[in-house]
């Protein structure tokens, strides 16, 4: 039997080649596509419901007979069929129907008919609902199975993916579609076949629960998500080895520059510091690529363990680039950098998307005749900007970049000759179990130590009708000679009517607080204006700084001590944390206010209540995986982890360490069976993480 990888949609009945176009788009060009492509949801179509028994928002299939069939004069104009079982009365309305269709529903017509009931006008309606008349004579049997609704496009019809569906299930058996998982091993974590899977998939049994396929915790879905998961795991470890068969420059461990910078630092490194440094130093003087991520909650001083990295690539004279994702943290990166190497005699270079023209021309420039240290944002890796001898990468706040961009990064370093050592540093805190699987690429550190002198930040929850006592204590503060943050959180993700509230809010608390030097800053501005504000805001001119989230990250002010964060129920936990981190800097006890709007939701609620209980980001994080559990799928965006078909990485979590297990069972034992797992679910080669 030939395999169905190989065999065109085109070989199906009724599939030419407009069709076939049309399925192309959809991503489907094979009949195992055609079997990949799952259902969103399904229909329950086994089963005629009396109507007397039918529930408003239930969609049923009814069966009756026309008592009545009507044009009536509402606010439109409708036929109105009112059909009866003997258990009651539905209508089912028309507003779009020809004379045929009205005479063919004549009264005393038996009809079988599906679609949402809804209350109406009428008691119980169907508005335009799919029916068919009957005959009488020959009885009609009900769908055998659920009726599965795919994801479509337009001009492509259920109807007609169903009848793909149904020839690729005819022609689908163990032989035609090779699963890859050895029974041995599917039998460990008790994974079902996968044509079974697949076809139970497609065209579940009537008693099939519904809940859990809406809610993808069925033995079917686990069976291809594991499968999904295990191949995402297989070419993480696939993309490892190929870089780590690169040859990255062996840099000895560095004397002269730490002593240095060391000396000038201020404070000792904590132990966490010491720890991983020397961790990431022992990586560095390999000449196998350096793969490493450092994983540290905010504040935790990761930006002290990159400089000591890039103090061992200076030294042995090659060029270190440091990227961020946002221009306002690659500034501060940047003033950070400049200030620990000037005393060293260590110039540092500067790129972002919006340096142009000649100051753009004499940067690249700069970074092609060797400019030891250079910052900026991802404008770094743009095609053009070649480095000299680059032998490091230090990426900070990887999650938002994401893996496309640390792929494609990837790609470049192996463009040259050599490829350079990277360095992730990310304070994202996503439970290990995701970090093991997103990053399965990646050797991993743990910041676990804060600096000391930390002081827990003292997390309030408020109703926002509360503003004015808030105003008062922002007052107070400042009049302590402290500083605030007020943040504005997105509205309806877009960033132009945030800027417009961050306005609004600023014009109000300026007028509030008369006498107080208030600041605003937010991602509408050009750098240089932003830069003005956080620079003032860092001497101490500004008391207060009406934020948008264009501060989340990296933002470094000790002397601030109070935060406001507006209608925190709008952020993920994650992006809570993140801002809260900007406070709780310095020795001064330090508050964060977080003002809702009621009333909150039930999980809102237990969202904000964690915040309060703790400032623990691997804590809030794991709380929120459980918080959120199935169906709500906020994750995946935030953390900037990978789209999946089948798969998602919160609701499957659990999956993760079996995956990882697996993976790694099958690499040993049956290496073969890894390219066409990577095949199957990474269409025409495809790497994952690139779009
Ligand atoms: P993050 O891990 O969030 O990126 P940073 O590297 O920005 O943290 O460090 C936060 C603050 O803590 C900075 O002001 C930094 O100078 C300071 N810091 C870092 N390490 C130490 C240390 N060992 N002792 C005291 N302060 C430190
Ligand atoms: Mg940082």
């Amino acid at each position: 039997m030939t395999e169905l990888a190989a065999v065109s949609v085109t070989a199906l009945k009724g599939v030419g080649a407009a069709l076939a176009e049309k399925l192309a788009k959809v991503g489907l060009e094979t009949l195992q596509d055609v079997l990949f492509h799952l259902p969103l949801r399904y229909q329950d179509r086994t089963r005629i419901v009396p109507i007397g028994a039918l529930r408003p928002g239930q969609d049923a299939v009814v069966e009756g007979i026309v008592a009545g069939a009507d044009v009536v004069m509402g606010r439109r104009r409708s036929l109105l069929v009112r059909l009866q079982d003997g258990s009651g009365t539905l209508s089912l309305r028309f507003y779009h129907f020809s004379q045929a269709q009205k005479e063919g529903l004549k009264r005393g017509t038996q009809v079988r008919c599906y679609g949402e009931v809804r209350p109406g006008s009428s008691g119980l309606e169907i508005y335009h609902p799919e029916y068919r008349a009957l005959s009488g004579s020959e009885p009609i049997a009900v769908e055998q199975t659920l009726t599965p609704i795919y994801p479509t496009t337009e001009g492509l019809t259920q109807q007609r993916l169903r009848q793909l569906s149904e020839q690729a299930l005819a022609r689908l058996g163990p032989h035609s579609l090779p699963d890859w998982l050895p029974r041995e091993l599917a039998d460990d974590y008790q994974l079902s076949p996968l044509d079974q899977a697949i076809r139970y998939l497609h065209r579940p049994p009537p008693d099939a629960d519904l809940e859990e396929l809406a809610e993808g915790r069925h033995w079917a879905q686990h069976r291809l998500a594991f499968e999904e998961l295990l191949t995402h795991q297989l070419s993480l470890q696939r993309l490892r080895e190929s870089v780590r068969a690169q040859q990255a420059p062996a840099l000895p461990l560095a004397k002269k520059l730490p002593r240095q910078y060391l000396a000038n630092l201020g404070f000792t490194p904590t132990g966490a510091q010491q720890r991983v440094g020397a961790e990431i130093a022992y990586d560095l003087s390999q000449s196998e690529p350096m793969l490493r991520l450092v994983q540290g909650d905010v504040g935790a001083g990761k930006t002290v363990v990159a400089a000591f990295a890039a103090l061992q690539a200076l030294e042995a004279g090659y060029q270190v680039a440091l990227m961020a994702p946002t221009e306002i943290l690659a500034e501060q990166h940047f003033i950070n950098f400049s200030k620990w190497l000037a005393p060293l005699g260590i110039e540092v270079a500067w790129l972002a998307g919006k340096l142009k023209g000649k100051a753009r021309a004499s940067a690249l420039e700069q970074i092609a005749a060797g400019a030891p240290m250079v910052v900026g944002t991802h404008a770094l890796f743009q095609d053009e900007v070649r480095f000299a001898k680059l032998a490091l990468v230090i990426i900070d706040e990887q999650h938002r970049f994401g893996v496309q961009q640390r792929l494609a990064l990837r790609q470049k370093g192996i463009g040259g000759r050599m490829c350079p050592h990277q360095l992730i540093m990310t304070a994202t805190p996503i439970p290990r179990t995701l970090a093991m699987s997103a990053y399965a690429d990646l050797d991993t550190s743990i910041l676990d130590e804060l600096p000391p002198g930390r002081t827990p930040v003292n997390t309030l929850v408020i109703a926002d009708g509360r503003r004015l006592e808030v105003v008062e204590r922002v007052r107070l503060a400042c009049n302590e000679g402290r500083q605030a943050y007020w943040v504005c959180t997105l509205i309806e993700e877009s960033e132009e009517l945030t800027c417009q509230a961050a306005e609004t809010t600023f014009e109000d608390l300026s007028a509030a607080l008369g006498g107080l030097n208030v600041g605003l800053i937010h991602g509408r501005m050009k750098p240089a204006e932003k830069a003005a504000v956080m620079d003032q805001f860092k001497q101490g001119q500004l008391q207060l700084l009406v934020a948008t989230t264009v501060i989340e990250v990296g933002v470094d002010v000790p002397n601030a001590s109070l935060m406001i964060i507006e209608n925190p129920e709008r952020l993920g936990l994650a992006q809570l944390h993140q801002l809260r981190g900007r406070v709780g800097r310095g020795s001064a006890a330090s508050h964060c206010l977080l003002l809702y709007h009621p009333p909150l939701s039930q999980l809102g609620r237990e969202r904000l209540a964690i915040m309060r209980e703790t400032c623990d980001g691997f804590v809030i994080a794991e709380k929120d995986l459980e918080l959120r559990g199935p169906g709500e799928m906020l994750g995946t965006r935030q953390t900037g982890l990978l789209q999946f078909k089948v798969a998602d990485l919160m609701r499957d979590a659990d999956l993760l360490p079996a995956v990882r297990d697996a993976a790694q069972a099958l690499l040993e034992h049956w290496p073969q069976h890894v390219s066409p797992l990577l095949e199957r679910w990474l269409r025409h080669g495809q790497q994952y993480g690139q779009v």
